[in-house]
């Protein structure tokens, strides 16, 4: 059973730096073919390179109950982009019946357990970014690179 992996761990540069945060080990399960790669941002309709994201002092779950936005370096809301990619990473891995997924540390849409706050400071707080809570609320394992 193939496992969904957050793009940029797997050397995309889908970063909103136009960069990625490559794992060799994330590479080589996508080389394998035991992987499917996805960057919900991108897949939102967000461009890369793009201004920084993050949930304003919230997490991804409330995010999706519309209690809490997410918003840009500009303080653009980018709430709905943030939903959208999660809604069809969902679709993705329901096609290829993934149960597990590695996601991208801290990340506003992929972050587990911890995300960063809302400041653009680098402060974390508690909390999963949007798409992991979805996947999560789905039914979805979720680790991180830090898990493996
Ligand atoms: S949304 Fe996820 S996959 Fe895309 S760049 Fe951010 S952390 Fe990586």
């Amino acid at each position: 059973m193939k496992v969904l992996v957050s793009a940029c761990l797997a050397g995309i540069n889908c970063r909103y730096d136009g960069k990625s945060k490559l794992n060799k080990k994330i590479k080589k399960l996508l080389e394998e073919g035991k992987a499917v790669c996805v960057c919900p941002e991108e897949l939102g309709g967000l461009s890369t390179p793009r201004l920084p994201s993050e949930i304003k002092n919230a997490t991804g779950e409330d995010v999706l109950d519309s209690k809490a936005k997410v918003y840009n370096k500009e303080g653009a809301d980018v709430t709905k982009s943030f939903i959208d990619g999660a809604k069809i990473v969902l679709a993705i891995a329901k096609k290829y019946k993934i149960k597990k997924a590695i996601l991208k540390a801290e990340s506003a849409a992929c972050g587990l357990g911890q995300i960063y706050d809302g400041s653009f400071s680098g402060k974390l707080r508690e909390g999963n970014g949007v798409t992991c809570a979805y996947l999560l609320k789905n039914g979805i394992k979720v680790i991180t690179e830090k898990d493996i």
